[in-house]
């Protein structure tokens, strides 16, 4: 198993325009924050696959890929819910031509891949991670879980006009 690698350096790779290289690295990814909630990758690691290619005028056009079974709560009922996430991202960096085809993840040919790869899984979430699609949550009076007690209800709740007529002191 290859190293862990928070960045890497493409001048290595002595690319000439228009070649491409493509390597499998072990990158650390950080626990993710989403709607409250705290997802943590495995070990706090990937690996990726991470293709690069040379453009013409010393740009670079970067593609990273990888698989992660983030671990974390149900959003609906906060019992243990998984989600596989996929990630599929591109970069590219082209020197002189313009703020939008500078890759904010390259410094001169340091690749932060270790930020590039948190971005990267942020984007590719779901809209919302449960532990099953038809989950029933919490009770919003109580907090028991649907899941385990769907007939669970409560009384209803008294008319609040009679719990007034009850405070008052009738001589
Ligand atoms: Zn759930
Ligand atoms: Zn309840």
């Amino acid at each position: 198993m290859a190293a862990r690698t928070d960045s890497y350096d493409l001048g290595r790779l002595r690319l000439s325009s228009g070649e491409g290289r493509s390597a499998e690295l072990t990158v650390a990814l950080d626990p993710l924050r989403f709607a409250e909630e705290t997802y943590v990758p495995p070990g706090g690691e990937s690996e990726m696959r991470l293709d690069v290619s040379r453009t013409t005028g010393n740009g670079y056009a970067l593609r990273l890929r990888f698989a992660v079974a983030l671990e974390g709560p149900c959003m609906r009922c906060l019992e243990n819910a998984g989600a596989r996430i996929e990630v599929d991202a591109r970069e590219v960096d082209q020197p002189g031509a313009g703020d939008e085809l500078r890759s904010p993840y390259l410094d001169d040919q340091e690749l932060d891949l270790r930020t590039w790869a948190r971005d990267a899984l942020a984007l590719a979430l779901p809209a919302q991670i449960v532990c099953s699609e038809d989950c029933l949550g919490l009770c919003p009076r109580c907090g028991a879980n649907l899941n385990e007690d769907p007939e669970h209800a409560h009384e209803p709740e008294p008319d609040p006009r009679w719990a007034k007529l009850s405070e008052l002191k009738l001589d």
